[in-house]
């Protein structure tokens, strides 16, 4: 018991009545917080049929659908006490898919129409799954395979009430994270971690009041449901789009006057580079928060000039954490200073250390370290990986894997993830740095810099630039970043591209696939 759980901060919100709570723009449905409070209440009710030990185990729910409102709907059921959600990346091969249901044993799945038939073909596969509850739309939808459907389920419950108050330590969200970086793992969140996660926004933003927030970011990942509860305490709407589409979400804010956004970099890119993209466009908006992959000067500027008033923030954080760790604020961006290429300062409740990635260490001030996390926000555990949680959490801190360094007034610079750190000729390279300078050339849409084996170096920098190559040329891409950065770090390759890089759905540049890509061209081709 306590006020750490999400059911508080749903109940709480009771008391914007009839004000306008989500807005589904797919389907044209509209509902108010009376509405909205007791369809969420009925869906509680019904998980908690399907779920009978209501997080004890680990007896989760998952959800395989597109965005849309009853997704948010599962989320607030879930995570008000009446299962674990498990949310699925729609974008996953079905090996994947199989790979999670079986991993996190769910017993029950919810999917959306596009997802019916996919996931009774995996059926014979997913030993532990005994119920499929189809989200349906409308008559057409019930031809598809299912068990159970949900507008049936909602029906079929009298009593709309939200379960009893869940203990702080219950586990709340299941989700599986990695993609860039290897086999999807397990992360248990806790009813604390997500709820504090929720308040540990509000004193970093220029919330004001309330919002009317748009939704498009995957909500199978962190960024999306942390957004929504963030904004829940002081009411507002969110308006849900089915996904990104740059046209569609420019012209959302002004037909339903959206006031604020979350976004990756990626898709602000996207949204100021579309063909029909006006500064007058943005005109509703009051709030920006971006984050979840490294955001480029250049980027950054064009964005602060098509949006003057506008308050940006941006943010940093991981699954782990439940979402935020740092955050760069508004005023950190009026002040356009070079704290604009940091992550900002630790948020409200966060300890922040870096250490020395062998010894585990405190690195002297200014140094670059491994970062090191600690707050309530924290993931439980990875789910099943007892060795992977061991080597994760280290004496109640979470080891991100991210490396960085502090100014003197604690700004957090990330240098690079561990793990794509090049080091060639013994001198360590951080690929964020190397990818900061060469976007700074203004006909540089997008950059990664990985490391590619090589007999002398150990490993060679190589930069997989996206831009006109009619335009730029790798000769003046070298001339431009050797004026930035120390000459071992400039790329000895340069691999230009008119093409978009490889991302995952929630933004972030596939590296692995990149050097998949090189490591094959260059066995094809052993003068490469
Ligand atoms: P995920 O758990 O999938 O959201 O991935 C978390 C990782 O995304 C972090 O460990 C960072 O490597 C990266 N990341 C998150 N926020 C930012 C940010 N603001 N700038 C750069 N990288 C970020």
């Amino acid at each position: 018991m306590g006020e750490l759980n999400f059911g508080r901060l749903l109940r709480n919100s009771r008391r914007f009545g009839d004000d306008e709570a989500l807005v589904d723009l797919a389907h044209g449905l509209r509902f108010s917080y009376r509405e909205h409070l007791e369809r969420v209440a009925r869906l509680a009710a019904v998980l908690g049929h399907l779920s009978p030990h209501r997080g004890q185990g680990m007896d989760s729910v998952a959800v395989l659908a597109n965005a849309g409102s009853t997704y948010v709907e599962l989320w607030r059921a879930c995570c008000s006490g009446a299962a674990v959600i498990n949310p699925l990346n729609t974008r996953l091969a079905s090996a994947e898919i199989v790979d999670i249901l079986n991993d996190s044993a769910s017993a029950a799945i919810v999917v959306d129409a596009a997802h019916a038939q996919p996931i009774d073909d995996l059926r014979p596969q997913l030993p532990h799954l005994r119920t499929v509850v189809l989200a349906d739309r409308g008559p057409t939808d019930r031809s598809l395979p299912h068990d159970f459907l949900l507008s049936e389920l909602l029906e079929s419950q009298d009593r709309a009430a939200l379960p009893d108050e869940p203990a702080e330590d219950q586990a709340a969200v299941l989700m599986y994270t990695g993609g860039t970086t290897g086999r999807a793992k397990g992360v248990v969140l806790s009813q604390r971690a997500i709820t504090l996660a929720a308040y540990r926004m509000q004193p970093v933003v220029d919330i004001g009041g309330p919002q009317s927030f748009l939704s498009f970011m995957p909500m199978f990942h962190v960024g999306a449901s942390s957004s929504w509860s963030f904004y829940l305490p002081l009411g507002g709407r969110t308006v849900v789009l089915p996904a990104f589409d740059a046209a569609q979400v420019n012209a959302t804010i002004g037909t339903e006057q959206i006031t604020a956004i979350g976004a990756v970099p990626t898709m602000l890119a996207m949204m100021l580079d579309h063909t029909d993209f006006e500064p007058r466009m943005f005109e509703s908006l009051e709030l920006v928060v971006y984050g979840g992959a490294p955001m480029t000067p250049t980027l950054l500027a064009r964005l602060m000039d098509a949006a003057p008033n506008v308050s940006i923030h941006q943010a940093y954080g991981m699954t782990e954490m439940s979402g935020i760790a740092t955050a760069l604020t508004a005023a950190d961006h009026r002040a356009a200073d070079r704290r604009l290429q940091s992550v900002g300062r630790p948020a409200l409740g966060v300890e922040l250390e870096l250490r020395d990635r062998a010894d585990a260490s405190p690195t002297s001030s200014g140094d670059v370290g491994e970062i090191w996390l600690r707050s309530d926000s924290m993931m439980t555990s990875y789910w099943n990986r007892p060795e992977e949680t061991n080597a994760a959490i280290v004496d109640g801190w979470y080891r991100t894997g991210d490396a960085g360094h502090l100014d003197p007034d604690g700004y957090l610079f990330l240098a690079d993830r561990v793990k794509d750190m090049i080091v060639t000729g013994g001198e360590n390279v951080y690929s964020l740095e190397v990818e900061r300078a060469v976007s700074s050339h203004p006909g540089v849409i997008g950059v990664a810099v990985i490391g590619r084996p090589d007999p002398i170096w150990g490993e060679a920098v190589h930069a997989v630039v996206y831009c006109d190559p009619n335009v730029v040329t790798p000769e003046e891409l070298d001339q431009h970043t050797r004026a930035l950065i120390a000459g071992y770090k400039v790329p000895k390759d340069w691999t230009l591209q008119d093409e978009a890089l490889p991302m995952s759905a929630a933004g972030k540049v596939l590296k692995q696939q990149l050097r998949q890509r090189f490591a094959a061209a260059a066995s094809e081709d052993p003068s490469a």
